[in-house]
């Protein structure tokens, strides 16, 4: 019997055995590693030419200016203005440096971000909203679950995992994205344990975020987790990935009040008083508070941009539940319309669930489940009747909120 011939790619000349796939043409085969070293010149070809390319080898992205990138976060995000002012300057400044020509004279630096602000005030909420906007891979990650190499627990280069898992392992695209690490302020140095003992959770976690922030080439584990021996490791180079950090700070307010000389916690100072100057404090937030609060110096270096979130009070949780694109009650009316039926509500609901909301210090998070107690019964029910409308009065929504389970937790 004749000898079949080897087959050999007909761009980088590899023998059969030493590919996994060779795709046969009509006088030639191609590679599997030409294949994807093809789609890379392809991308970059397009991305020369000026066309948005989001995910593949970098193409240029098309940035809008800060005022319309502050416009579309205020589809999604109520208030918060001088959040979204700088967080619209800097991710400006952080893509345009991105798609700059590389210059050797001035290296523009990142502009990773740390917002401050009480837990629901919508950090996420602005990150992911960025992140839509840009349409860039996104993940967000919680700085408390990781720990200094050597610990149980997650290694930082692990965070990289979720930005590789949301882009389906696309490196090129994941090198460009949001990393939004949440609770950072977990993660400070405890200022009444100078390391005697290892500081497992805080300081060693700070000190690994730097090489990630600063933009280096990680190794990361495709799968998470720790990294160990026999796994094959994923190089990502992190200088273009923006890094948002998120952190309720409890308590830095008193750390402002020294530093501006004012006393907010004095024994004649009322409550309203209290809770005004606190309000206004958290606009004077700079770094050297965050510094005294427990984050090192090095740290707060590769995190240049401060801002902070506004705590949020009844008039913004009741433009929260109605206003953005997709408002609460936006999407309970979609849900209803789906069935045939056109819901309705009563304003006077909206001012009740505003208030529940407070009453039980459940915050913007809390709307969702005052929304879900009061509508379940009618979301259970309707489907089966012919009902082609249904408003919800006040009289239904005390009524079904004081028989749903969120009803009985006790008001603090
Ligand atoms: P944080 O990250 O500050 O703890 P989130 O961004 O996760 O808070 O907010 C929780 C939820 O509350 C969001 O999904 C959103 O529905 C709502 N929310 C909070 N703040 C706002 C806001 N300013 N505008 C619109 N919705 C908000």
């Amino acid at each position: 019997m004749a000898k079949q011939p080897i087959l050999h790619c007909s761009f980088c000349g590899r023998s059969r055995d030493e590919v996994k796939i060779l795709i046969a043409g009509q006088d030639g085969h191609i590679c599997e590693n030409c294949v994807e070293h093809a789609e890379e010149i392809i991308a970059q070809e397009l991305g020369q030419a000026g066309e948005t390319k989001t995910s593949g080898a970098p193409g240029k992205l098309t940035v809008r200016k800060p005022i319309e990138i502050k416009k579309f976060l205020d589809d999604y995000v109520i208030g918060q203005d001088d959040a979204k002012k700088i967080l619209a300057v800097a991710v400006y400044n952080h893509y345009k440096r991105l798609n700059q020509k590389i210059d050797n004279d001035i290296e523009i630096e990142k502009s990773n971000i740390i917002m401050v602000g009480e837990t629901g005030t919508g950090k996420t909420l602005l990150a992911k909203s960025i992140a839509r906007m840009l349409n860039v891979p996104f993940a967000i990650v919680d700085a408390t679950v990781f720990t200094e190499a050597g610990y149980v627990g997650e290694d930082v280069e692990s965070m990289l995992t979720r930005l590789l898992q949301a882009c389906n392992y696309d490196v090129p695209a994941a090198e460009r994205g949001i990393v939004f690490i949440d609770e950072i302020d977990k993660v400070a140095r405890k200022s009444d344990n100078p390391s005697i003992t290892r500081d497992v959770s805080g300081e060693g976690v700070q000190q690994g975020l730097l090489k990630l922030l600063e933009g280096s080439e990680v190794l990361v584990p495709p799968q998470g987790g720790r990294k160990h021996p026999e796994q094959k490791l994923v190089k990502v180079n992190t200088q273009n990935i923006l890094f948002i950090c998120g952190g309720a700070f409890d308590g830095i307010d008193k750390i402002i009040a020294r530093r501006v000389n004012t006393n907010a916690i004095g024994f004649n100072v009322n409550k309203e008083l209290q809770d005004y100057q606190h309000n206004n404090l958290l606009q004077f937030i700079n770094s050297v508070d965050l510094k005294n609060f427990g984050l090192i110096p090095e740290l707060l270096g590769r995190l240049p941009v401060v801002t902070y979130l506004n705590p949020l009070d009844a008039t913004v949780l009741r433009n929260i539940l109605t206003e953005p694109k997709n408002s609460l009650i936006k999407q309970f009316v979609k849900l209803f319309d789906i069935e045939g039926i056109q819901l309705t509500f009563e304003p006077p609901v909206y001012d009740f669930m505003v208030q529940k909301a407070l009453e039980y210090k459940l915050g913007a998070r809390g709307l969702r489940s005052i929304c879900e107690s009061i509508l379940t019964d009618a979301m259970f029910e309707l489907p089966s009747q012919k009902l082609k409308s249904f408003e919800v009065t006040l009289e239904y929504a005390e009524r079904k909120f004081s028989t749903s389970k969120l009803s009985m937790l006790k008001v603090a």
